[in-house]
């Protein structure tokens, strides 16, 4: 990532977070844009200069607008658009569907993501080079797994890093996203290290539920994504364009014989 700037949303936590500490390891420098002012300050008051704090609602366009035009204007280029923000959607079924949560959910979730992308891109476009990287979910990949307005949520979110990436192809922009797990962090109200809204009893449980689920047998970890989001961002993934990649212990891909059998014994 040496000599390479990027925008990071939702960087004052969880994925967002530790994918900042690691492109900042590598060399890069990044923005911060999140709506946590005080850990996105603090976050890159321990970072040195090569991090800025901007205050960002991915779901207001100026304030989106801003958080790129404040990498430009510090560093003079955008290499990596992290389009992460994101937060737990309405949990309630169809049949009593609030709207305005409905919105809300698809506001944060989605309609950020193509804010992100339609600001990086002309950046980029001047540049003749980009990567965009959106999260979107293993939600997104399987119906059931997640409350629906998140499902579909992160679904859309697939589909417009697709979508984009055939847009921008000529442009020298690859578009990308990120599907995972189940990951420790703030968004269930736990995680390592950082204050948590759960007792230590829910937070081990939680934790004991997800490793169950994943194939591989523990949670995920933020550093589990953000390595992935760095490979997406690195020349190195120079020929990958419109892929969905899972990062997930293997959830996605079905059951382990012993999770099957412990499910239903006689198969
Ligand atoms: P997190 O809560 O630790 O981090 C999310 C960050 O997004 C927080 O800092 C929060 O302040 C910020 N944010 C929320 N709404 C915002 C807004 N309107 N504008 C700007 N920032 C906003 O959670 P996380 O697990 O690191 O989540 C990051 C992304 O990963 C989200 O998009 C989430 O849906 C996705 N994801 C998480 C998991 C998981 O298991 N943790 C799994 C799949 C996908």
């Amino acid at each position: 990532m040496q000599g390479k700037v990027a925008v990071i949303t939702g960087g004052a936590s969880g994925i967002g977070k530790r994918t900042v500490e690691r492109f900042l390891e590598e060399g890069g420098r990044a923005v911060v844009a999140d709506i946590q002012d005080a850990a996105g300050e603090r976050l890159c008051e321990t970072l040195g200069p090569a991090a800025r704090f901007v205050h960002c609602d991915v779901t207001r366009e100026e304030e989106v607008a801003a958080a790129v035009a404040l990498a430009e204007s510090s560093w003079g280029r955008l290499d990596l658009m992290f389009n992460n923000a994101g937060r737990p959607g309405v949990p309630d079924p169809i049949e009593t569907m609030p709207t305005e949560g409905w919105d809300a959910t698809m506001a944060v979730l989605v309609r950020s993501v193509m804010l992100g992308i339609k600001h990086a891109a002309p950046v980029m476009t001047r540049q003749g080079s980009g990567a965009i990287v959106n999260t979107a979910s293993v939600a997104g990949l399987i119906p059931g797994s997640t409350a629906t307005a998140y499902s579909v949520a992160k679904s859309a979110v697939i589909q417009l890093t697709k979508c984009a990436a055939l847009e921008l192809a000529g442009h020298g922009i690859r578009v990308n996203c990120i599907c995972p797990g189940v990951i420790a962090t703030p968004i269930f109200g736990r995680s390592a290290g950082l204050p948590t809204q759960l007792d230590a009893k829910v937070a081990e449980e939680a934790s004991r539920n997800a490793a169950a689920m994943h194939p591989i047998g523990r949670e995920g970890r933020a550093e589990d994504i953000a390595e992935g989001v760095l490979y997406l961002a690195d020349d190195r993934a120079g020929f990958v364009t419109g892929i969905a990649l899972t990062i997930d212990g293997g959830l996605a891909a079905g059951m382990t014989p012993a999770q099957r059998a412990a499910l239903w014994a006689p198969l």
